[in-house]
């Protein structure tokens, strides 16, 4: 075991060995617990110091004004920020007369553990009072994957040398007070003051609840907590409620080698449509289910859910143990982003923080679905679902834009677009065929008839025709798409941005294809053969732009005859660009701020040759400065095709380390949910060259020197496919089910179940490495010479 950072490097587990109240918000994020509708941050239960305190539920949010210096048509003027909800971590401790707070006193030890396969964390604390009573503190917590609306915690603290007296507060506390946003950053959130207003409060023995809506969003929210309270006889329990909270204070003498336990379960429920009445009982109810389970109930459903999650999810890494423990704690945190989201977006920093207002974007369908298509389908079902329940928004939205079809929101909770600043934001017209390739994708994978008859088929087809409406045709028969922003957010408003045209022209194709599958729900929804055939022309017509001069696909139809930024002339401290430097300026040069034509090459795979990939890649790397977190994963994966495998590993450990080394300095606000889920991608997409390629899943795998071995699980058909490669070879084991055909570098393989099949791995044409902007190149973590 070694130490790297704050973290000890274990394979299923982060362990953190002492406290450090400089990088607390950061520890309160990487720790934070979640299921996808409940999210804890990792708060310390005696709720002070803090980072951040935070207690989400997803989809809950109110609205705000978003002005506009000088207003103009179509722009929102309402936005929609995350709430700190109830707080049900809260456990307060007081030792003898003085509250146990790490400030205080001497904490002697520290520990902190998340638990990737047990799915909980636990704590462990050896503090002497400012009066010099030695104590123990220990506590685990879950957010249950199993029990939608529950949490628990179990919490037990004991003298150590000498008797002393406890008082234990377990609490409900609401509108609890934020600290200040320390910087204007447009990556943090809106503060919103008392978000809550109290309905009802209720104590009954050591059953609590709270209830409150809020105020603009009309939501309402209800929290419940009941406890176990073990100890020796004479411990004293009263409760309280008030209008913003609730406390459970048990009280009793401890002699050294006695203890004090509570067991804490905690119960939501939230919803917009549902009287008050209906959520509170719902958390009730919740409660009593969970109470029911039991603490040692409800860490066997956690543990029995994790192992089946690994078991057709994990990824072994051998050669770099950081990795190795960066990649489980992404696929943690990716599936307790999603998980049991439901009928609920996947926001950008799961539940894990504030950022980014708690608002979902392209992140949920380019980077989390295609992970939780392959590992965890149902939620990546529902997360598709969620974004057919905001259909009827996107179609109104489109028609605001006169345009047909629907137009999905660049950032939004509700489906309403919140973003304030068009050029990156509704411009992003790309997120449409984004949404369009991650129902491909999951119809793929999954065969799911239903999906693909229902939601599915709505979603291509409402997004294909948002591009047939979005682009004309030109004196020369081409297809165009202009005004539009791609994935890189330092060139706006383009003419021909060749990620968004071959993306459309893919929304197009599987839109017709479909409706070709499907006739008569086609007929019931408008769509004739003249239509079908419109989309086809449009595909086929697609205006791919191309400079013959320097042999390269220009990332938009001008970008290359841009002036190429002044990377010499841009100090470190400069990045990232968008916090130093004008849009204008950054609008009219050659910088990229993240993966755009490299990342049409991985979507699109077909629709470049091997050696314009490379040509591409090239070009790009020297202009990347990756000033947004969802870049370096993309550029992991096309560098491993194209032939850099070292610099492919460097970028793969920029992005599983994304959080864990706090390289994007605001995981304090929230984990990077997207840089994590694009940790499995470098690792599946890159070194194992997934790709789906017309209905067939291929690889082309390819180690960097770094590593000895490679294995990963995925879910294909609701089959366990297992892949393992080394540097001479890869082996393919379907664990079940019907025999599948999958693609070795093109060539076909038949894989029957328990029947592994061996392929050679093919040579990688070596070539120079390409070159960053000065500053910019990741972390070296390769060893060896460079290729
Ligand atoms: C990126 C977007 C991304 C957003 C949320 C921005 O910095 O440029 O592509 O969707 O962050 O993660």
């Amino acid at each position: 075991m070694t130490v790297q950072g704050a973290f000890e490097v274990e394979p299923w587990a982060l362990r953190e060995t002492y406290l450090d109240l400089a990088v607390l918000a950061q520890s309160e994020s990487v720790f934070a617990l979640a299921n996808g509708y409940v999210g804890w941050r990792g708060n310390l239960e005696e709720g002070e110091p803090h980072g951040l305190p935070g207690s989400y539920l997803n989809g809950v949010y109110e609205l705000r004004p978003l002005p506009s210096a000088e207003t103009a048509y179509g722009l929102p003027e309402t936005g929609q920020s995350v709430i700190n909800v109830t707080n049900g971590k809260l456990l307060r401790l007081f030792v003898d007369d003085g509250p146990f707070d790490v400030r205080y006193g001497e904490l002697r030890s520290h520990e902190r553990r998340l638990d990737f396969r047990a799915g909980v964390l636990t704590r462990h604390a050896e503090w002497a009072s400012p009066a010099g009573k030695r104590v123990r503190v220990s506590s685990t917590r879950l957010v249950s994957f199993t029990q939608r609306s529950v949490a628990a915690i179990c919490y037990e603290v004991e003298p150590l040398t000498v008797p002393a007296r406890f008082a234990l507060q377990s609490e409900l506390v609401a509108n609890e007070q934020l600290p200040k946003p320390a910087s204007t950053d447009p990556r943090a959130a809106a503060v919103l003051e008392n978000p809550l207003v109290g309905d009802y409060q209720n104590a009954e023995g050591t059953a609590v609840i709270l209830t409150h809506h809020t105020r603009l969003s009309r939501q309402n929210v209800a929290a419940a907590m009941d406890h176990l309270i073990e100890g020796p006889p004479g411990i004293l329990v009263e409760s309280r409620v008030f209008p913003d909270g609730g406390l459970v204070t048990a009280a009793t003498v401890l002699e050294p080698g006695q203890k004090l336990r509570v067991i804490k379960f905690v119960a939501y429920g939230s919803s917009s449509e549902r009287s008050l009445t209906a959520v509170r009982d719902q958390a009730w109810a919740a409660l009593t289910a969970a109470r029911q389970a039991g603490w040692h109930g409800l860490l066997a459903e956690q543990r029995a859910y994790l192992d089946d999650f690994w078991d057709r999810a994990d990824v072994e890494i051998d050669g770099d143990t950081e990795v190795q423990q960066a990649v489980r704690f992404a696929l943690f945190h990716v599936l307790q982003a999603g998980a049991r989201a439901e009928t609920k977006a996947i926001p950008a920093k799961g539940l894990t923080g504030p950022g980014y207002d708690g608002h979902a974007f392209w992140d949920t369908e380019t980077f989390v679905l295609p992970v939780l298509t392959l590992t965890a389908p149902e939620a990546a079902a529902n997360a598709l679902r969620w974004r057919h329940h905001t259909l009827p928004l996107a179609i109104e939205r489109a028609a605001q834009n006169g345009r047909k079809g629907a137009l999905f929101p660049w950032r939004t909770i509700n489906g309403q677009e919140c973003s304030g600043y068009w050029p990156a934001g509704t411009a992003a017209f790309h997120i449409n065929a984004d949404i369009a390739d991650a129902v491909i994708g999951y119809v793929d994978a999954t065969g799911d008839e239903a999906f693909d008859r229902g939601p599915g088929m709505d979603l291509l087809v409402q997004t294909a025709r948002l591009w047939y409406s979005l682009g004309h045709r030109d004196a020369q028969g081409r297809f165009r798409v202009d005004g539009v922003t791609g994935p890189d957010e330092y060139s706006a408003i383009v003419d021909n941005n060749v990620y968004t045209n071959l993306m459309a022209r893919k929304n197009l194709l599987a839109a017709a294809e479909a409706a070709d599958r499907h006739p008569r729900r086609a007929r019931q929804a408008g769509i004739d053969a003249a239509e079908v055939g419109a989309w086809r022309e449009a595909a086929r017509e697609m205006f791919i732009p191309y400079d013959e001069t320097l042999r390269v696909h220009p990332q938009d139809e001008d970008f290359t005859r841009h002036e190429v930024w002044d990377f010499a002339g841009t100090p470190p401290e400069k990045y990232p660009l968008l916090l130093n430097y004008p849009y204008f300026d950054l609008y009219r040069k050659q910088v990229v701020k993240q993966a755009d034509l490299v990342m049409a090459m991985y979507l699109c795979p077909d629709a470049f040759t091997a050696e314009q990939k490379a040509r591409n890649f090239d070009y790009y790397e020297p202009l990347t400065v990756r000033d947004s977190s969802l870049s370096a994963c993309t550029q992991a994966v096309m560098a491993a095709e194209v032939g850099h495998l070292d610099l492919a590993f460097d970028y793969l450990g920029e992005a599983a380390l994304m959080d864990l080394r706090d390289l994007a300095h605001n995981t304090g606000d929230g984990v990077h949910i997207a840089s994590l889920a694009g940790a499995w991608i470098a690792v599946v997409g890159g070194f194992g060259g997934l790709r789906h390629q017309d209905g067939t899943i291929g690889f082309a795998p390819r180690l960097p020197q770094a590593l000895s071995r490679l294995a990963f699980t995925i879910l294909i058909r609701g089959r366990r496919l297992r892949v393992e490669v080394t540097h001479a070879d890869a082996t393919y084991a379907l664990a079940e089910g019907q025999p599948l055909e999958i693609a070795h570098y093109g060539e076909k393989v038949q894989l029957s179940a328990d029947k592994p099949e061996v392929r050679p791995i093919q040579p990688v044409p070596s070539r120079p490495p390409p070159s960053q902007p000065p500053g910019r190149e990741p972390v070296r973590r390769r060893t060896g010479p460079a290729t």
